[in-house]
């Protein structure tokens, strides 16, 4: 079976970090794997060339692919668009539309960059955590929402937060899965104490638990997990939670890494297909440059294969290229350390394409 890829380079920085991971799969397929990709147009590029951050070509494409690579979109040329213009309502635009309520975000501090982290090393090195978040559901989306008066008369904004069984449900069964793939271990973060919603989330993701025996279930208020997070991260193996907790967690397990240049992500339907990209924007800053670092696109890439594709062992050899050349010490300004070397996207690029090279089966 053909695995068809729609690459979406979008603005910035972007082309040219995508670039560099459209040539993992260029040596992928010379080594005979069925890919197929096509590019299309998102955010502010689409704009200029369609008046709509995602246009129809692009919609079309994404619902018939198996997967989508975004790189980033945005920048300051487009800051000042009418609302439903803007580069980030195509990336809202495109999630809702391919319904991806799983959102995975893996906290990978490399041994050889641990001491970029705000911790010190010997708190961070070594980290390997996933934080999956719910993303379509809880309080950024529950009705009714507004502004009214209360009962003194003041104005007063509100807001609602809401967790179905089967919303919970779903997002559960993703993050068991994950578990089941990485260390076996499970934390559903809430606030049980406090929250309704809470109490709903805690006892289902509990009863789809049973399901999974080999994994080992825990429970953290989400106030403790923010604080266990930057007291001893390597603790975690996976972390869920909802769509706000999740939002402000996995940022702060992202700063704890060191360098937002190395984290992908990716966004999950109910079956598997999904949206891979970098944590980071689009850096306007450094764009056209050669100054990106491609690594976190590339390991968008890795996470595509071991969660849409079932080729954990692709992911495993885009790990082990990219770990490889940082063990030779290549460094992208955003991770280079005072006076050390500095190597441009495309030469990261190359390094990376080479190591693949001799991590061959
Ligand atoms: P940003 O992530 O683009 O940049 C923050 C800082 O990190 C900058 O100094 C940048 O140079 C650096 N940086 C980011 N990625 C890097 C990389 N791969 N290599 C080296 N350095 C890197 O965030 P921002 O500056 O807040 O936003 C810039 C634009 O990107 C805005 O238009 C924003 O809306 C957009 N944005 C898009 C996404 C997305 O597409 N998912 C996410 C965040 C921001």
């Amino acid at each position: 079976m053909t695995h068809k890829i729609l690459v979406l380079p979008g603005d910035g920085i972007g082309p040219e970090v995508m670039a560099q991971a459209v040539r993992v799969l260029d040596t992928f397929k010379a080594e005979g794997e069925a890919l197929e990709w096509s590019f299309g147009l998102l955010g502010g590029c689409a704009v200029d060339a369609e008046g709509d951050p995602y246009p129809a070509s692009t919609r079309a494409a994404a619902r018939a692919a198996d997967a989508v690579l975004l790189a980033a979109v945005g920048g300051p040329k487009y800051d000042n668009l009418p609302r439903d213009k803007r580069p980030e309502r195509g990336l809202l635009a495109i999630r809702k539309d391919l319904n991806l309520f799983a959102n995975l975000r893996p906290a990978l501090a490399f041994e050889e960059l641990a001491d970029s982290s705000s911790l010190k090393r010997e708190v961070v090195a070594g980290l390997d955590l996933l934080i999956l978040r719910e993303l379509t559901g809880g309080i950024y989306f529950g009705q009714p929402r507004g502004r009214r008066q209360d009962d003194n008369g003041d104005e007063q904004g509100f807001d609602s937060m809401y967790y179905s069984v089967p919303e919970v449900e779903r997002i559960a069964r993703v993050a068991f899965d994950a578990a089941r793939k990485r260390g076996k271990r499970l934390t559903s973060v809430d606030k049980e104490n406090v929250l309704e919603t809470s109490r709903v989330w805690r006892e289902t993701v509990a009863r789809i638990g049973r399901d999974y025996p080999d994994v080992e279930l825990s429970h953290l208020y989400v106030d403790n997990a923010a604080m266990q997070l930057v007291r001893n991260p390597r603790q975690f193996d996976v972390i869920v939670t909802g769509n706000m907790f999740g939002d402000i967690l996995s940022d702060e397990a992202s700063m704890i890494t060191g360098s937002i240049g190395m984290l992908p992500s990716a966004s999950l339907d109910e079956h598997g297909k999904g949206m891979y990209e970098p944590v980071h924007g689009s850096a306007p800053d450094i764009a056209g440059q050669d100054k990106a670092n491609p690594l976190a696109t590339i390991l968008s890439v890795g996470m595509m294969f071991r969660y849409s594709f079932a080729r954990g062992d692709l992911a495993d050899r885009i790990e082990a290229a990219v770990k490889r050349v940082l063990a030779n010490g290549l460094r992208t300004g955003d991770i280079a350390r005072k006076g050390e070397a500095v190597t441009g996207t495309r030469a990261m690029g190359d390094a990376v394409v080479a190591a693949l090279a001799t991590n061959k089966r």
